[in-house]
């Protein structure tokens, strides 16, 4: 069987993808590791038109059910560990089985980046959390350090002032990077603590997680909180290894696409936070799926 696309990655780019590819009519296959992507960890989502409000799961849960209504195959829980090519087609390896398409849409989206210090990986899951959906309740009436100070680390410090006892937010640069209109949010809540300009240098605990120092970038100087819980939200990185020889990576890992999705491979197509676009927001992600499928039934034409 050779499909005419195969899309990889089950979050909004990749399940928007599928949509727009179901109603091309084009023979496709996606394959995802899971479902709804980065967005299943954010808290409240505003910003999808047309929802005032609604959890980032049950979003996701609904872009699924949507993409499920069409005919299109798929395989979940299967990872891509290859790609390749057999001519001018494509040959998508998940392990266990190989794939043949004629177009394929890398839409394998972002992951939490690590801060490579003493104790993160020792307190994984013994304090250290990347994902505050998951694991909030857990640190109730707890003092916990959020490291990060974008949106993802306010949206990960809006999950701990229901539960918390005390929020440190830590920040690397000068300036909180999240929005103002958050940052106020959680400042009246009157258990939030920003601390900018800082360097986390090492997480600390006997069983579980006891406390954190971090280092006061203009003085140097350590100095060592006592916290339950360190949520780590430092950004996301690109892991694009299975595609690296048919792609061209900008310095951050991101794939090089132009305004139709094409990567330097003809054939290849990519779209979402993957991507060097510069914004990464949901509905741009679905935008981006959606490009990329027209200009892949748009390629298919010439063949
Ligand atoms: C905590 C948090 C809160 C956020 N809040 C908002 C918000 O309020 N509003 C907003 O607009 N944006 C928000 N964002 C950003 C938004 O989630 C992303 O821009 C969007 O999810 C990008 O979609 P994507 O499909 O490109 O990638 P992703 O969401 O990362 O999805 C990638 C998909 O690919 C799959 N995958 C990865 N590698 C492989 C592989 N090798 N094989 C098979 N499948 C693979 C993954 O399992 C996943 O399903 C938030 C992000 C985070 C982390």
């Amino acid at each position: 069987m050779i499909y005419d696309l195969i899309i990889i990655g089950g979050g909004p780019a990749g399940i928007t993808a599928g949509i727009y590819a179901a109603r091309k009519k084009i023979k496709t296959l996606l394959i995802t590791k899971d479902w709804g992507g980065q967005v299943t960890k954010a808290i409240e989502i505003e910003n999808w038109p047309g929802i005032k409000k609604i959890s980032g799961m049950d979003l996701m849960k609904q872009m699924t059910e949507h993409l499920k209504n069409f005919e299109i195959e798929i395989k979940e829980h299967k990872e891509i560990i290859d790609l390749d090519k057999n001519g001018d087609n494509f040959i998508v390896n998940d392990g266990e089985e190989k794939y043949e398409a004629k177009t394929v849409i890398i839409a394998t989206g972002k992951i939490p980046r690590s801060l490579n210090i003493p104790g993160e990986d020792q307190f994984k899951g013994k304090g250290v959390s990347i994902c505050s959906t998951c694991d909030a309740p857990m640190f109730k009436d707890k003092d916990v350090a959020v490291i990060g100070g974008g949106n993802a680390g306010f949206g990960v410090a809006q999950d701990m002032v229901k539960y918390a006892h005390k929020v440190y937010v830590l920040e690397f640069f000068e300036e909180m990077k999240g929005d103002p209109i958050t940052k106020e949010k959680l400042a009246q809540s009157g258990i939030v603590e920003f601390i900018t300009n800082v360097a986390v240098k090492e997480i600390k605990g006997t069983k579980f997680v006891e406390s954190l120092v971090y280092e006061d970038r203009k003085n140097g100087k350590n100095t060592e909180i006592n916290v339950g819980g360190v949520f780590i939200s430092v950004g996301m990185s690109a892991k694009v290894g299975f595609a690296e020889k048919w792609v061209e990576l900008n310095n951050i890992g991101e794939i090089v696409i132009d305004k139709d999705n094409n990567t330097k491979t003809p054939g290849l197509f990519a779209a979402g936070d993957i991507t060097d676009i510069k914004y990464e927001q949901i509905v741009i992600a679905c935008g981006e799926g959606a490009k990329a499928v027209l200009a892949a039934t748009d390629y298919l034409k010439t063949k």
